[in-house]
């Protein structure tokens, strides 16, 4: 990604210009500035995007509040034919979208296919929940009296999403915010902001009524800022790096919007010596390298039983050289290149440190030669790794695992918990105490035992510590998007003096 002057994009390229949708209206910045969008594995612009400005966020924001009380108005189930719709339209179109998502990200074909089939899942999931966004009914403690909760939209909900996912997470926000009576605008990640706005545009196909959904497009510090800061917002649903979430944390503090907020995570993946080791291979390689090790949930560290060890470690070794790295369309690659320059720098900053550090690069440790351009980095596996070291402690989010060795069950679990991140975690072991002390004793939000993600709609996707608030995903997820209103009605045909007064003949 980068801003480039209109003109200059326009005319020297004949790359596909894109614009944002506000209310109804398909249409560029205020300012006429532009975005390039560059596909990662070549290095070559794509398209073009408006580079969007504080304003543009602000009309999205208020075109949503007018759209809102009549969304609101529309039963349930009519808000769910809009998403089933949508739902089918994103299928009628899966190769074409998954190409646009490998394009702007550089995934595999295979993982955006996959990534496409499970935005049309999050919406025809939420559209089933139109006719159970439930409340209750309560008694109360007066006669002829009830006491009703109701589960009420929000108003405009800011939603907010990184490029490593720039399909499925935006449709995990957008489904449950639209089937509860919320209207949104969206913002994805400046790096892929096309797969939002290609579903965007299924969404008017769909007939979804204007101003109901909207799209701006800019920097996190400008049109984000704004999407938090503004009083319009009710509900900030940000998907991110803990850092980016937060300082929106403290700028949505100042009109106490209500967050949602899915942040950095550091997934430790546990391997004990009575674990199948063949099967406990084959999904620690899947854990750490899909999307090219830039998944929320991907296991960043390894913790290896020392009885094993060494038979583990070799025989990861030798599969992880066998991952093919190249060109993301071809359906021999498992690695295409990391998002970005500036990722590939992250990642490359790690390996560096930790082999000043002393650790031993087992396999990896630079970018692969034969290919010249695009964001490649190599499969790397990091030995002799200290608990205490960035690699172990920051997140990598690129293709990069450290081992450590463990002799201690309780030390390995010890070992995970000692993190700022508490989002997934893996454990492989055959042992029913085992299973159970994972499941009780390691804090964090998923923990994958015997298997691995990605994650299933109903379940809940949270974390503990600095990986966020709220979660997303499940009914949990809807109730994220409700405002709870408790009801008191009394209905005695007479005036009821009683309740009014209870302690006065006491
Ligand atoms: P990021 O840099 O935090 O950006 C995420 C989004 O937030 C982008 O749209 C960004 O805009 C926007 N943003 C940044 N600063 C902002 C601010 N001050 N106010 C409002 N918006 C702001 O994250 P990323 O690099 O795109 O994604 C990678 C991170 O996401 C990793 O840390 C990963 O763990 C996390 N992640 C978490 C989950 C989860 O479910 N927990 C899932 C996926 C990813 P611009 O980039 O356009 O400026």
């Amino acid at each position: 990604m980068s801003t480039s002057p209109k003109a200059k994009s326009l005319s020297a390229s004949k790359v596909r210009h894109y614009k944002m949708y506000i209310n109804g209206e398909w249409v560029d910045s205020e300012d006429g500035e532009l975005l390039d969008v560059m596909n990662p594995a070549n290095e070559r612009v794509i398209a073009t995007v408006p580079k969007g400005t504080r304003l543009d966020a602000k009309k999205a924001l208020e075109a949503a509040a007018r759209a809102q009380p009549k969304w609101e108005d529309l039963a349930p189930v009519k808000r769910a034919s809009y998403l089933f719709k949508l739902a089918q339209l994103i299928r009628r179109d899966k190769e074409r979208l998954a190409g646009v998502l490998t394009a702007e990200q550089g995934k595999p074909l295979y993982e955006s296919k996959s990534e496409i089939e499970g935005s049309a899942q999050n919406f025809e999931y939420y559209a089933e929940y139109a006719r159970r966004i439930e409340g209750d009914v309560l008694p109360s403690d007066f006669p002829r009296q009830s006491i009703m909760i109701l589960k009420l939209p929000i108003g405009v909900v800011a939603s907010i999403t990184p490029w490593n996912f720039p399909s499925a997470t935006v449709a995990r926000k957008l489904a449950p915010a639209l089937i509860t009576g919320n209207t949104v605008v969206t913002k994805p990640s400046s790096n892929t902001p096309l797969s939002t706005i290609e579903i965007i545009k299924l969404a008017e196909e769909a007939g979804l009524p204007k101003g109901v959904l909207n799209a701006v497009i800019g920097s996190g510090s400008e049109v984000g800022d704004e999407l938090v800061a503004n009083k319009i917002t009710g509900l900030v649903t940000m998907t991110g790096s803990t850092s980016a979430g937060s300082k929106i944390m403290e700028r949505a503090s100042n009109h106490v919007a209500k967050l949602v907020l899915e942040l950095g995570g550091k997934a430790p993946l546990i391997v004990w010596n009575d674990a199948d080791l063949e099967w406990a291979l084959r999904c620690a390689v899947w854990a750490r390298f899909w999307n090219c090790g830039q998944t929320c949930i991907c296991s960043e560290r390894m913790y290896v039983d020392a009885k094993i060890k060494n038979k583990f470690v070799s025989a990861f070794v030798k599969l992880v050289e066998n991952l093919k790295i190249g060109d993301p369309m071809s359906k021999n690659t498992d690695l295409g290149p990391m998002v970005s320059k500036s990722a590939r720098d992250t990642t490359e900053g790690f390996v560096e440190k930790a082999r000043d550090e002393g650790g031993k690069i087992l396999t990896g440790g630079s970018r692969p030669h034969e290919l010249r351009a695009g964001f490649f980095y190599e499969p790397t596996v990091i030995d002799d790794v200290d608990q205490n070291s960035q690699l172990v402690q920051e997140e990598i989010f690129g293709p990069v695992v450290p081992i450590v060795e463990v002799d201690d069950f309780e030390k390995a679990i010890e070992y995970a918990n000692d993190s700022k991140y508490g989002l997934s975690s893996y454990v492989f072991t055959k042992d029913s105490n085992r299973v159970l002390k994972a499941m009780y004793k390691i804090k964090f939000g998923e923990c994958y035992i015997n298997q691995v993600g990605p994650e299933q709609l109903q379940g809940a996707h949270t974390g503990f510590r600095q990986t966020g608030v709220g979660a997303e995903g499940s009914r949990y997820g809807l109730e994220c998007y409700t405002q709870l209103k408790t009801c008191y009605i009394d209905w005695n045909d007479k005036p009821n003096l009683p309740y009014l007064f209870p302690y006065r003949n006491k």
